[in-house]
């Protein structure tokens, strides 16, 4: 059986895709590996839907959100103390939502169902099938091949077809982070809510830095689903043998600190996972974005920003999966040549112009120290501006003094702080 188009990945990329052109009368099947579209994903939680409007508008109307983001917290933590900043939006602004991810990749695969488009799942892409001019003509799975005039790669960050396919190397550890993550379920959503101080369906997305890494790199997080919690930590992949605590570990021993504890006792273990995340935005796509045949989106393009505080891939993944829609219904023929028009959509549109930006963020971010210094320094500053004793300090003074007690390099930490300001 021959198909237009052949999407290996029921992920928000290639099923955005399916739905594009499927919509446009083109005759698309979308090949995934797990039980449902979204069964082998794990992400954080939230979704910014600023880009969706633009790209997937069709999501305000009736695609499941559990609760819009009211409160952004960002916390500093060690083991024995914690410091927290909260940014509360009052108005009811509608800017980004929390939802399993699971959720919101079935309602996607319905609007591409809906539009036409076959979705086959418990199926492995073995490898993407070349003609003898180096053409991409089709998927193949065991011994079956499946021809398709375009083949889309949306198979996410471990793009192994691609590496089969001769286009990227074996991923480096330098590149990906891995994220681990329970789902925590109150008895009603009630207690979820006093608990983490949010009134009524309002969502909380939650970023704690330092204890949740052993203080290296990456960081723990929190986002409020209806009445469940996602609780995860996400660390670079070069420093798991830096780590005490084995990286499965990890969300439990979060779980588990004497700052989060109260806040989940008596909430359920609902599932638990571990997933790889792209983090070098710009540094990662492989050398090009289209080939003869062939378009490459979402993570496996390595199109995700990472920023330390917020995370942004599942609408880098939706637009990219729109734009490569767009791509083959201009393009005259599957030539690599008329396939360019994809890379001149992604200058076009938000997704290479942001990672552009945020160029350095991945160095940046994976300065050792940085984590380390920050969180070390402001909780021992808190701590000292807050403990009146019989030496009541100024704020300068608790500065100097926690420095003192940290070790930490003020100037250094200063510059830091300053290249994190223009580049995250
Ligand atoms: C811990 C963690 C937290 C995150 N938090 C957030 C967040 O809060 N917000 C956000 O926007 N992003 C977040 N992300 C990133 C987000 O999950 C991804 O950027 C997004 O899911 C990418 O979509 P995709 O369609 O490109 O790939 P994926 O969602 O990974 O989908 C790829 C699909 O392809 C299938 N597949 C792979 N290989 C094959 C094969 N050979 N044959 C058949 N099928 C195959 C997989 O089963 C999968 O269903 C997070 C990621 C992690 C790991």
């Amino acid at each position: 059986m021959k198909f237009d188009v052949a999407i290996v990945g029921a992920g928000p990329a290639g099923l955005a895709a399916a739905y594009k052109l499927a919509s446009a009368g083109f005759k698309v099947v979308v090949l995934e590996r797990g039980r449902e579209p979204g069964a082998k994903e794990l992400y954080g939680g939230r979704i910014y839907a600023y880009w969706l409007d633009k790209y997937l508008p069709e999501f305000r109307k009736d695609a499941p959100v559990d609760r819009w983001v009211r409160k952004e917290r960002v916390t500093f933590l060690t083991d024995d103390k914690a410091l927290t900043l909260e940014f509360s939006i009052v108005e009811k602004e509608k800017t980004s939502f929390i939802v399993p991810l699971v959720s919101f990749v079935s309602w996607m695969a319905k609007l591409a169902q809906n539009a036409g488009a076959k979705i086959v799942t418990e199926i492995t892409v073995d490898r993407l099938v070349k003609d003898d001019k180096g053409r991409f003509i089709g998927v193949q799975s065991g011994s079956d091949t499946l021809h398709a005039d375009y083949v889309i790669d949306a198979e996410g960050v471990n793009r192994l077809l691609l590496e089969r396919a001769g286009i990227v190397r074996k991923l480096e550890p330098e590149v990906v982070a891995v994220g681990v993550k329970e789902v925590l379920k109150f008895e009603n959503k009630k207690t979820l809510e006093e608990r983490l101080g949010l009134g009524e369906d309002e969502g909380l997305a939650w970023a704690i830095a330092g204890y949740p890494t052993e203080y290296l790199p990456g960081g723990g997080f929190i986002y409020t689903y209806k009445d469940s919690l996602a609780l995860g930590v996400v660390v670079y992949l070069r420093n798991w043998s830096k780590l005490k605590t084995p990286v499965y570990d990890l969300a439990e021993r979060l779980r588990l600190h004497p700052y989060i504890a109260p806040l989940v006792k008596g909430a359920t273990l609902q599932e638990y996972g571990g997933h790889m995340t792209p983090v070098a935005g710009i540094n990662m796509p492989p050398p090009r974005l289209y080939y003869d045949g062939l378009l490459i989106v979402g993570d496996a393009a390595g199109f995700l920003l990472h920023t330390g505080v917020l995370i942004r891939g599942v609408d880098f993944a939706i637009a990219s999966g729109v734009l490569a829609a767009e791509a083959i219904r201009e393009a005259r023929s599957p030539s690599a040549e008329d396939l360019s028009i994809y890379e001149k959509k992604l200058r076009n549109s938000f997704i290479l112009p942001q990672l552009e930006k945020y160029r350095k963020a991945d160095r940046l971010l994976s300065d050792e120290t940085l984590f380390r210094d920050l969180t070390l320094l402001s909780t021992e500053t808190a701590h000292k501006y807050f403990n009146v004793d019989e030496n009541h300090r100024t704020l300068f003074e608790a500065l100097r003094d926690a420095s003192k007690k940290t070790k930490v390099n003020l100037v250094k930490l200063m510059i830091n702080m300053l290249r994190m300001a223009k580049s995250l």
